[in-house]
């Protein structure tokens, strides 16, 4: 489950409307799906690219869950956000939230 100032966030920042056709938005689109093969994929990729292992845990909470993989969708767009198939996007996409993450943990670490 998404927690809700995430759900928020993300309704807020599309001003409760769908990102693709503008319609009220009912629901939080995930752009790479929160799937067992996605989040295992991601952790190999990740060990490849940058030789960190990443628990699958962190994977599907930071990561699937981050609000940059997910988007303010209407009941019937909920599919035109997916990227899963779209290999290069979805690596890229996951290559910007990693570089946020790792500056984000640089930053509370710099305030110690
Ligand atoms: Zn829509």
């Amino acid at each position: 489950m998404l927690d809700y100032d995430v759900r928020q966030n993300v309704f807020g920042r599309a001003g409760y409307m769908c990102e693709y056709c503008g319609a009220r938005a009912t629901e939080i689109a995930h752009r790479i799906a929160k799937t067992q093969y996605n989040i295992k994929h991601i952790q190999r990729y990740i060990k490849n690219k940058y030789g960190v292992e990443l628990s699958l845990t962190y994977i599907r909470n930071r990561i699937i869950n981050h609000p940059k993989n997910l988007a303010s969708s209407c009941r019937e767009h909920n599919d035109y956000f997916n990227i899963g198939n779209r290999i290069e996007e979805a690596h890229a996409l996951v290559d910007e939230i990693y570089k946020e993450l790792r500056s984000e943990a640089r930053k509370v670490y710099c305030r110690k």
